[in-house]
């Protein structure tokens, strides 16, 4: 059995080094700068949601009691607010993918639901794939709207598979849905292309 402290965080913790971001410093098996001691969850300031926490615990049981090393790979992770109107999100931004790619196409719409409009609501909904202009891979996708955390678990599934942008296309859609438009952007609403280094 693996020699694991349990211990109470409070001032002086036997040297255990604070990363920048204000957390425990792990490494990617979630183990501190001090032998024995490991952190997950929020108090490593990596990803703060319950499934990552989760996620960070079994792969620690593994790592440390299963003999299996496991890291956790906190890319992509779908996230949602559950306001009104409800967010839903995973991957880069169109921002973040301008400044990291070479390429990048935008495909977006706003439109109002067939069920809203059938009950007579002006609820409107949007969604925005980010896509790299040169692998055609979908890099991130946002949804404002209805079901929007429920839809963005599932494109998930699609973006951690590396799912390209004509792979979205070959879907067929499921009508009436507002989940149909992911896979019926047919229009580039807009593309950048990074300037060529002097
Ligand atoms: C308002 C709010 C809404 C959220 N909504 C969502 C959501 O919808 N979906 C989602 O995925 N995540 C959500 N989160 C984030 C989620 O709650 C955390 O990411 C998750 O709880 C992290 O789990 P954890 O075990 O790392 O920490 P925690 O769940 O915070 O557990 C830490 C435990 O340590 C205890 N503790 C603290 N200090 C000490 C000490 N000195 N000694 C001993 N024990 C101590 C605390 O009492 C607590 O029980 C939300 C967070 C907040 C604040």
């Amino acid at each position: 059995m693996a020699d694991v402290d349990l211990f109470v965080i409070g001032a002086g913790s036997g040297g255990v080094r604070i990363a920048k971001n204000g957390g425990i410093a792990v490494d990617e098996f979630s183990y501190s700068s001090v032998p024995g001691i490991y952190a997950v969850g929020d108090v490593t300031n990596r990803v703060n949601l319950t499934p990552v926490a989760i996620r960070e615990g079994h792969a620690f049981a593994d790592t440390v009691f299963g003999g299996k090393p496991t890291a956790v790979d906190h890319g992509n992770v779908p996230t949602a607010v559950f306001s009104e109107p409800e967010v839903g999100a995973i991957g880069m931004t169109e921002a973040v993918a301008r400044e990291r790619l070479a390429r990048v196409d935008i495909y977006k719409t706003s439109f109002r639901p067939m069920k809203m409009s059938l009950a007579g609501r002006d609820t409107r909904a949007f969604f925005k794939l980010v896509v790299d202009g040169e692998t055609d891979r979908v890099v991130g996708c946002h949804i404002v709207g209805a079901d929007a955390a429920e839809m963005i678990q599932l494109v998930g599934v699609a973006i951690k598979m590396k799912a390209t942008k004509s792979d979205f296309d070959a879907v067929m859609a499921v009508h009436p849905t507002a989940a149909e438009e992911l896979v019926t952007l047919r229009e580039k609403a807009v593309s950048y292309q990074r300037e060529a280094a002097e």
